[in-house]
């Protein structure tokens, strides 16, 4: 028998190695964000086409790399950053593995352009398929330029894996904003097909926050800052006013790097849970540092999930480092503990979290605080930790926090997860109860509809109902009847700023389940060619530009599921304002609208749209 073990040729195992490393445009991103940062450069730039596909470039002006490194770092576990095992529980950086150079070279045509400060010339590198095609001086500014074109252009099978390009976007923003966040002290641009989307000037990490997620947060932070000898934990959290309906804004890092925790996230919603409404999302942005040594560094570092030496102690930690945030700037009067109440201590970090102290916590009104510092020992928790992973649906390797948003994901729409908090959906039978009786309906004020029903009367407010019957008209739409669309006899086009136009595009093919027929025609301009065949023409332009802002208001949450903000949008666009007047023939088919809602009593963001009055309680109320 011959032999029959041969070594792989090097481009085949750096393919191989690519497909752990790099999974997507997004993941080369990442990893050429975090190098750049790791060369402490204080500007990166990043430019992609084709939702970088076709194009990723990386521009920093950090240190650089001299001739023989500009060469070295393209092998397999080439790195600066690690010498020995030892350096690997002490890593400060976010790379260490010296692979993700290698796998980009393997799976796309590289040209790196980098000089650093010590050399008069740079160094130019072509690098197609592991093969080094040009490598000559050149003239460069101190600094890296990276630029990668026709990612998988060697490997067809995970090119055509590929998702649109709206949604490998939408992970490329995810990946910048996960370092941008990070690093408030770094200039970021990142630039689509010539259009800057972000340009984030250096500054405080809650001026990073508001230039990211947007100026509604401006006075909306509340500070969250504790120290111990085990850990520091610092960053913001948004007050309970800014919570969302939707899982967005949510944010953890550990030294620095972007982790999804389902159990660290259920923490931060124990500490809100008395001050927000329950189906509802906080904003928050936490840092947690520790020393590297108390991590388990050695998981893939392309999977975000962390492991820590010991959970429970940085759960307790950061449930009460938020209560303790919230409490202090007095966000709620209300909160069910007191904080002047003796503060006890408690046992050494070290001891095991048992179930005698577990429950002894859980039924402890008493909010126990790390308010001295190196007081790690206040470890006690109102929550019950055995049911964390019970009470929330998520767990961090099913759903990406951010997971929700991608338009590949339908399950928004199971039916589960639009969910109304502040007024909460009514069975059936109930829904039966409150339907007006009679046609008597009278309108008040140009906003409020009485009608009398079994039980009394209720009043309606015309645009709380009417927001959610085009929501759920739209839900149906998005669901597979697809609203009809008239053609305009005179198509009018609309002109954007880049930003919006990013956002249009990846919004055409909802907006035509919803009736609206938009074609890009050139740079920031698209024809409306059609409308809804059941609202009135003439209003296109004004209806997609307020759409647009309203859509934007929503989503300084870049996080929110992008068809739900859509569906929002034009809910609230198109509903009927109060003010307006109706006649008797526009009331019944609103309220006769209303009630075939499946959910007629609250708007989609959880306003009640009627109120009931009941006959009894008004007779009590007249002394009958
Ligand atoms: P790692 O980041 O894990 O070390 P990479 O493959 O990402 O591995 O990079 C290999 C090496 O190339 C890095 O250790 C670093 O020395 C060098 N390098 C990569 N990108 C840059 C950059 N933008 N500026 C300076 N040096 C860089
Ligand atoms: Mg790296």
């Amino acid at each position: 028998m011959p032999d029959i073990v041969q070594l792989l040729p090097e481009n085949i195992a750096n393919q191989i190695a690519a497909g752990e490393v790099i999974q997507r445009p997004a993941s080369a991103v990442k990893e050429l964000l975090e190098n750049a940062v790791d060369a402490d450069a204080t500007e990166i730039k990043l430019f992609v086409n084709d939702a970088g596909k076709a194009l990723i470039q990386v521009i920093d002006n950090g240190n650089g790399m001299s001739e023989t490194d500009a060469r070295m770092c393209f092998e397999r576990h080439a790195t600066s950053k690690i010498k020995n095992i030892e350096d690997l529980f002490h890593i400060k950086t976010m790379g260490f593995r010296g692979e993700a150079l290698a796998s980009i070279a393997g799976v796309a045509q590289v040209e790196l352009k980098t000089k650093n400060g010590d050399d008069t010339t740079g160094t130019y590198i072509e690098i197609e398929n592991s093969v080094v095609k040009t490598q000559q001086p050149i003239a460069a500014p101190q600094g890296t330029s990276i630029c990668m074109k026709n990612l998988f252009f060697n490997v067809p099978a995970r090119r055509n894996f590929l998702k649109s390009n709206a949604s490998e976007l939408r992970h490329i923003v995810d990946e910048f904003i996960r370092v941008a966040m990070a690093f408030p002290e770094i200039f970021f641009s990142l630039t689509s097909n010539g259009q800057q989307v972000f340009h984030l000037e250096r500054g405080t990490l809650k001026q990073r926050i508001v230039q990211i997620l947007g100026n509604n947060y401006a006075a909306k932070l509340v500070s969250v800052q504790e120290e111990t000898d085990y850990m520091n934990i610092y960053g913001f959290v948004g007050k309970p006013e800014t919570a969302k309906k939707t899982r967005g804004d949510q944010y953890f890092f550990v030294n620095n790097r972007f982790i999804k925790s389902a159990y660290l996230n259920h923490a931060v919603m124990n500490a809100f849970s008395d001050m927000i409404a329950k189906d509802s999302f906080p904003m928050y942005a936490l840092f947690i540092d520790l020393d590297p040594s108390r991590l388990d560094i050695n998981v893939h570092p392309t999977k975000q999930e962390i492991k820590f030496e010991d959970e429970k102690i940085i759960y307790a930690f950061v449930q009460s480092a938020v209560k303790h945030a919230l409490a202090q700037f007095s966000v709620t009067p209300t909160l069910d503990f007191d904080l002047d109440v003796s503060i006890h201590q408690s046992d050494a970090v070290s001891k095991p979290f048992t179930d005698d102290k577990r429950s002894a916590a859980a039924s402890s009104s008493l909010y126990k605080t790390f308010t001295q510092k190196h007081q790690a020992h206040f470890i006690e928790s109102k929550s019950d930790l055995q049911h964390w992973d019970q009470q929330l649906p998520d767990t961090s390797d099913k759903l990406p926090v951010t997971g929700n948003q991608t338009a590949g994901n339908e399950d928004f729409f199971d039916g589960k997860k639009i969910k109304e908090t502040a007024c909460s959906p009514e069975p059936v039978q109930k829904k039966e109860d409150k339907k007006p009786t009679g046609n008597n309906f009278v309108q008040l004020h140009n906003s409020i509809i009485i009608a009398e029903n079994r039980n009394g009367f209720i009043a309606i407010h015309q645009q709380n109902a009417h927001e959610r019957i085009l929501y759920e008209k739209f839900v149906n739409a998005i669901k597979g009847k697809p609203i009809a669309t008239q053609r305009s006899l005179f198509p009018v086009t609309i002109e954007l700023v880049p930003a919006d136009t990013v956002l249009l595009n990846e919004l055409l093919d909802d907006l035509k389940l919803l009736g609206y027929l938009i074609e890009p025609f050139g740079s920031n301009t698209f024809v409306i060619q059609g409308s809804p065949a059941d609202i009135i023409q003439g209003n296109e332009r004004a209806t997609i530009e307020k759409m647009l802002d309203q859509y934007k208001h929503y989503s300084t949450e870049l996080k929110f599921n992008k068809r739900e903000k859509l569906l929002r949008s034009m809910a609230w666009q198109q509903s009927v304002k109060t003010g307006t007047s109706l006649d008797q023939k526009e009331i019944i088919s609103l309220i006769n609208d209303l009630f075939e809602c499946e959910t007629p009593n609250c708007t989609p963001n959880g306003k009640p749209s009627y109120l009931e009055f009941k006959k009894d309680e008004l007779d009590k109320m007249f002394g009958r």
